[in-house]
């Protein structure tokens, strides 16, 4: 009998340990600070009932602080300002923001491990991470060394595995300038004059026409791979949104505001954690 119990309680014990291991996060979380979850915010004298909110798939939502970016993947700006309390987020399902460079499928994975294509599973779950000031070569005021000047977001699941519709929504209501000269950008600009750039949507098949006036929330584009280089011949990107807002910002009050591309990371996790919670 005493032996017989003892044969149950390993058994007990190689269970829970695989369960241990199953509910272990994955090991290339890439950053060195943990994951929030919405229950680190502020205590508030009411429960939380925000404390696993889950996408359409059953996953929970979480995010990478703002401004800390995957290792040797550049400076980040820890801008934690939600500009625009009130936006739509910006795809219609599910999204995932995270590098395009220095993750699986980017020229650059694998300095941090990483290598593999870019639908790669691990690309396409939480936690969320910021890429705005990711090293790039050309300059703009937030990243003065040369820097990410918006944010990459992947839709709900990898196009070129599925070839599935993933629409880009507009984020307000405002008037559509597309598209630009660089043949792969879709401008959104509200009345106050906040401008939202959308990049590499599938450009042929937009559902907005230059000039268009549209509501927040309406489709704009299918989420996709568009993008040119200098000489206008097609060099195709992953599928994903690159995301930028333009507002009036001054780092100090001694400084003038100016108009320019801010990091839109924290507006964009307000957004979609009011999504997921509608959606409850
Ligand atoms: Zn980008």
């Amino acid at each position: 009998m005493l032996k017989h119990l003892a044969v149950c309680a390993i058994i007990a014990l190689l269970l829970a340990s695989c369960e241990q291991a199953v509910q272990t996060p994955p090991q290339d979380v890439p950053s060195e600070t943990p994951p929030q979850t919405p229950t680190d915010e502020e205590p508030t004298s009411e429960p939380d009932d925000d404390e696993f909110l889950q996408d359409s798939d059953g996953r929970v939502f979480s995010y990478v602080p703002a401004g800390d970016l995957l290792p040797q993947s550049g400076p980040g700006h820890a801008d934690t300002t939600i500009y625009r309390p009130e936006i739509a987020f910006p795809l219609e399902d599910a999204a995932f923001l995270n590098s395009q460079v220095y993750r699986y499928g980017g020229s650059k994975g694998e300095l941090n491990g990483m290598s593999g294509g870019q639908c790669h599973e691990a690309n396409y779950n939480y936690p969320w991470q910021d890429t705005f000031c990711e090293s790039r070569s050309r300059d703009q005021i937030m990243c003065p060394a040369g820097g990410h000047e918006g944010v990459d977001i992947r839709a709900a699941s990898c196009v070129a595995e599925t070839n599935a519709t993933h629409w880009a929504v507009a984020a307000e209501d405002g008037r559509i300038i597309a598209p630009s000269s660089s043949r792969y950008t879709v401008k959104l600009q509200t009345s106050d004059g906040t401008l939202y750039r959308y990049m590499h949507l599938k450009m042929d098949e937009l559902a907005v026409g230059d000039g268009e006036f549209v509501a927040k929330g309406q489709r704009i584009g299918k989420v996709w791979n568009d993008f040119f280089n200098s000489s206008g011949e097609p060099v195709p990107t992953t599928f994903h949104l690159h995301f930028e807002m333009y507002q009036n910002y001054a780092p100090d009050e001694n400084t003038d505001p100016v108009f320019d591309q801010v990091n839109p990371y924290m507006t964009l996790v307000n957004a979609y954690e009011r999504k997921l919670r509608a959606a409850d």
